[in-house]
């Protein structure tokens, strides 16, 4: 495995690797739903490509910046155990070098969700994805449908600008209580932990209601905040039943519906989704 810090390295390293390329964007600490990212490219490709960074474009908060967890070491045996060729892991200045002045900003699919709760996070994915797409030029790049909005805000990226890389969404993979993994979930304390699974519960009381009959959104909605106030460690944030395509909010359930939800527990914004078929 080759870990390549500069633009310049990742290029001259591309050059000579065999193709198709696989792209595995992440923010490190990694787990095993970036290892299955890993396999399914590994699967597709001649040669995967990680990057690792921490990108402070996509955060709001300073402090959610600098307390995401980080620990490069580790990351780089897990990228090799998982059957990484290349990692590029630079620097923000490298990323944004000095004078950098272009923001990749996608419309309406961005603005519900994570969007409304979290101003300009997608400006700052799409921005970073675009510069990582351009680099790796890869014929594919894997994305984890935890982040369902974030594989739509890259996809129809990809697709107005013509760029030439296909999105893969890929499965969500959980701990055995159901709990989504997530790089934020190490910032739990034990008894957030221990608390976190009803966001899972919750998505599951929701489909449950709809399996049962139910065809109203503000009784999926009702019956999904309800579980949630079962945990009182649970802060939530917001709470949807939504169009998949457009993510706009459903008044009757009538087709497929994506339950998201966006929750904190001990301060931790943790997120997680479920689709469903009325
Ligand atoms: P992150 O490092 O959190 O930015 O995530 C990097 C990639 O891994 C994104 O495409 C995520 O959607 C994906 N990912 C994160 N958590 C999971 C999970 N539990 N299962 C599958 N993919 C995931």
């Amino acid at each position: 495995m080759q870990v390549v810090r500069t633009r310049a390295e990742l290029r001259a390293v591309l050059a000579a690797a065999p193709r198709p390329v696989g792209l595995v964007p992440t923010m490190g600490w990694l787990h095993a739903g970036h290892v299955s990212l890993v396999e399914r490219a590994r699967a597709d490709s001649a040669t995967v490509v990680m990057s690792i960074f921490v990108n402070p474009r996509q955060f709001g908060e300073a402090a959610d910046f600098e307390q995401y967890p980080r620990n490069e070491g580790r990351d780089l045996e897990r990228a090799e155990a998982a059957g990484v060729d290349i990692v590029f892991a630079p620097t923000v200045a490298e990323v944004y070098p000095p004078g950098f002045d272009t923001v990749v900003s996608v419309g309406a699919i961005s603005w519900p969700l994570e969007g409304a709760a979290r101003p300009g996070h997608f400006d700052g994915v799409a921005t970073v994805v675009a510069i990582l797409f351009a680099l790796v030029g890869a014929e594919r790049a894997y994305f984890g449908l935890k982040d369902y909005q974030q594989v739509r805000v890259i996809r129809r990226m990809a697709l107005d600008l013509a760029l030439p890389t296909t999105v893969v969404p890929c499965e969500t993979v959980r701990e055995p209580d159901g709990l989504a993994l997530s790089s934020r979930n190490a910032r739990l304390t034990p008894a957030g932990r221990a608390a976190a699974p009803v966001l899972r519960r919750a998505l599951l009381a929701g489909s449950a209601a709809i399996a049962g009959g139910e065809r109203s959104g503000d009784a999926v909605r009702a019956a999904m905040r309800g579980m949630l106030e079962t945990e009182p460690a649970a802060e939530p944030d917001y709470v949807s039943v939504a169009d998949p395509d457009t993510l706009a909010e459903l008044e009757t359930i009538d087709r497929e519906a994506l339950l998201s939800l966006a929750v904190r527990i001990d301060g931790v914004r943790l997120i997680d989704n479920e689709m469903t078929r009325a």
